[in-house]
């Protein structure tokens, strides 16, 4: 980065600030002229297993928390995979390595109920302050802890926290990666460029507005409190999903088997689908197979990948 940098922002020449927003950006669209089999709208429901890894991503060791955390996986996940298989639908599971190495069980459950498994972390750790070494090792070491559970290569990644640091992008396009699936440019597909050139990446958009992390989180020894119910989150999933509908567009949504996998919530799964089936014409299908078409229907085309 230039010297600039140390400057504060507002005497930053034009070649800082278009250098700073150019490192990793949205390029063209990817939004497909049509989905497969004449479908309205593509659906893509994701869950990031984070369970234990939200406590000791910082160092704690709270045995409550951890707790609270392997309820994500013990109860959690399985309550979601019944719900999937219950409306046989396919989704996209992001796992932190030492998650999927604390619940052995579920990525094999994962990929045998026709399921995606994909990278999100060692350890749930922030990619900001890591160095390029210690994420390119850490992103290699959670691929091939995730295949060897598995039986399956990951071909996506989410970031943990969707913290995207200057180096995941050449880190993702070193490791072969589909597609990228943290940032929030647009609410359709799109290539991600670095330094203003295509890399080839595909990037499913996610957006905090459809997670239910930002609603369903919080802290007993903080004011975080989950402020908003369940039926408004609901009804605001739904919102997200007629408009996409509308648009013919992509509906992206990011649950957590530790907080949507409760009994008082796990319905917001169920009526997601419902709502989604009930629309007709509708795909659901897992990250990589949507980010492996709109690959292939870009014109001109990404080249063929994992
Ligand atoms: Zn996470």
């Amino acid at each position: 980065m230039a010297d600039d940098m140390t400057l504060e922002p507002w005497r930053w020449p034009e070649s800082t600030w278009r250098e700073v927003v150019n490192k990793v950006r949205a390029g063209r669209s990817l939004a497909p002229k049509a989905w497969p089999n004449g479908a309205r709208c593509a659906v893509a429901l994701s869950f990031d297993s984070d369970h234990e890894t939200i406590e000791l991503r910082n160092g704690g060791k709270s045995f409550g928390k951890i707790s609270q955390g392997q309820y994500g996986g013990r109860r959690g996940s399985p309550r979601i995979l019944d719900c999937l298989r219950k409306h046989d639908v396919p989704a996209s599971f992001f796992m932190p390595a030492v998650s999927a190495l604390l619940n052995p069980d579920e990525p094999k459950a994962v990929i045998s109920g026709g399921h995606e498994l994909a990278i999100h972390s060692w350890i749930h750790e922030m990619n900001g302050p890591l160095g390029y070494d210690a994420e390119r090792d850490l992103s290699l070491r959670a691929a091939d802890t995730l295949e060897k559970m598995s039986g399956v290569r990951p071909v996506g990644l989410r970031t943990a926290s969707w913290d995207f640091s200057p180096w995941t992008l050449k880190i993702v396009r070193e490791m072969g990666l589909l597609y990228d699936s943290s940032l929030m440019a647009d609410d359709e597909p799109y290539e991600l460029l670095e330094d203003g050139e295509p890399t080839g990446v595909v990037e499913l958009p996610v957006e905090w507005i459809r997670d239910d992390a930002v609603y369903f989180n919080m802290d007993r020894a903080a004011s975080l409190r989950p402020y908003t119910s369940p039926d408004a989150v609901l009804s605001i999933f739904l919102r997200e999903l007629d408009v996409a509908y509308d648009e013919g567009g992509l509906f992206l949504l990011t649950m957590h088997p530790h907080h949507s996998g409760h009994r008082s919530r796990i319905f917001l799964l169920d009526e997601v689908i419902r709502h989604a089936k009930a629309k007709g014409n509708v795909w659901f299908a897992t990250h990589a197979e949507i980010a492996r078409y709109c690959a292939e229907q870009a014109v001109p085309p990404i080249a063929a990948k994992a």
